[in-house]
């Protein structure tokens, strides 16, 4: 089916894509995250020489930065190869949130905080997170914020509350959303984006979120922080004052693309997995798991979902380019609740169809469901994408609110 959207370039890559992850990926990757993930820093790093030995690393990057040149259709279908394995994104340096920082530092950083800070980034020497969530208030609406920036001659001085800051632990730097004009009486134009390096003495990091009985560690973690009178230079703001939110949406349209088709490969994983299980569990001496008509219907359905579910991303991919992410909008609402409720179904029936196996450790199956259960919260919960798509569809027939 994704014949329909390969273009020349990518014809021979995906393959080569592929190759690499089951020769060098999959057959380490459960041992990789059953452990502490520090302890296998060096075998990602080498890894990732791997991919640069043959020119595989950072799909979406220029070839002159380091990358292979890849626009949004074509990237979107190297994410979903990339997807079927929970380190797949990592090794090729292209995961959340590190592809988002690059996306909107290439746009609007600085000539310097570009030489500091996203030419390593795009190298991969070091990672980055993004600091908006606040636990005391309510994330779906943004608006509502508790951290300030507040200058003092050439410095901004920072103090907040931060959580859900994605694999903080180990990064180099952040990004951080604060408030820097309060009174504005627009909300939208009240917070400002500044980059932290987490090395600053203003800024800790309280601890790792437990999540699902596991904190992680390193980049598979997702954090609380706090800054204190964190002091960083006006030099460190991203694009100009007041421009956070603007900023923040540029950052998201492409990000929903990229989870999407992550989500899409995890789900082709799982369904390998569960078709694979199907054939070869005997019920008896005479039957198989897979001869049983309910568990026929739930690989057919599964089916049928993944692949409407590819082509609805790749479709917003190709307006998003043609059109750009504003006129795609209603799209992207689309495919963010409709991707994320396709993965939670396919992940549960791989993992029923395991049996008790399927909530164990021994397979992928359940890393993803407790990892991925995130996707119908973050980018924007499913309801929120719901109400704004009916709104749009409705403003049609002339309901205004
Ligand atoms: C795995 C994961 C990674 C994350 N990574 C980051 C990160 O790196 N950086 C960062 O800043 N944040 C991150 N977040 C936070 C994420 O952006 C927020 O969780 C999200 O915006 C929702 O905010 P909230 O959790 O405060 O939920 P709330 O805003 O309190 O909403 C709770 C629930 O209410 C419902 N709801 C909300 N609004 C509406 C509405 N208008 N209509 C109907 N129902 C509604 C939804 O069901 C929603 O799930 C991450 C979250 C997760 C789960």
């Amino acid at each position: 089916m994704t014949e329909l959207f390969l273009t020349e370039k990518l014809k021979p890559l995906l393959p080569q894509y592929q190759d690499f992850l089951k020769k060098e990926v999959y057959p380490i990757e459960l041992g990789i995250i059953t452990r502490p993930f520090r302890q296998s820093l060096s075998i990602i790093k080498a890894l990732r020489e791997k991919a640069k030995a043959q020119k595989l690393f950072a799909p979406h990057l220029s070839p002159k930065e380091g990358g292979v040149g890849l626009n949004l259709m074509e990237f979107a279908q190297v994410s979903e190869v990339l997807g079927t394995s929970p380190l797949g994104h990592l090794i090729f340096n292209c995961n959340a949130p590190d592809i988002g920082n690059m996306e909107l530092m290439h746009q609007f950083a600085s000539a310097d905080l570009k030489n500091k800070y996203l030419h390593p980034l795009m190298n991969g020497d070091i990672r980055s997170c993004f600091a908006m969530t606040e636990p005391e208030f309510a994330g779906s609406n943004p608006v509502n914020m508790a951290t300030t920036a507040v200058r003092e001659g050439e410095h901004y001085v920072i103090n907040g509350h931060k959580w859900f800051t994605t694999a903080a632990d180990g990064a180099n730097f952040t990004i951080v959303m604060a408030v820097t004009d309060g009174r504005n009486v627009n909300p939208y134009l009240r917070a400002s984006m500044i980059l932290v390096p987490l090395d600053n003495p203003g800024f800790e990091l309280a601890r790792n979120i437990s999540i699902m009985g596991d904190a992680g560690e390193d980049y598979f973690s997702h954090a609380e922080v706090r800054f204190t009178n964190c002091k960083v230079p006006v030099a460190n703001l991203i694009g100009e004052e007041g421009q956070g939110f603007a900023l923040a949406q540029a950052r998201l349209g492409p990000g929903r693309i990229h989870h999407c088709m992550r989500w899409i490969g995890i789900c082709e994983r799982a369904f390998d997995l569960m078709c694979h299980r199907a054939a070869t569990r005997k019920l008896n001496d005479h039957q198989f798991l897979g001869q049983q008509q309910i568990i026929q219907a739930w690989i057919a359905e599964c089916r049928a979902n993944i692949n409407a579910a590819r082509l609805m991303v790749l479709h917003t991919a190709h307006k998003m380019e043609k059109e750009g992410a504003k006129a795609a909008k209603e799209e992207i609402s689309t495919i963010k609740f409709f991707v994320a409720d396709v993965l939670m179904k396919t992940l549960d029936r791989a993992i029923q169809l395991h049996g008790a196996l399927g909530i164990t450790d021994d397979t992928l199956l359940s890393f993803w469901y407790r990892h991925e259960r995130g996707a119908r919260i973050y980018d924007g919960p499913d309801e929120v994408h719901k109400v704004s798509l009916a709104k749009a569809i409705l403003k049609n027939y002339g309901l205004e609110k």
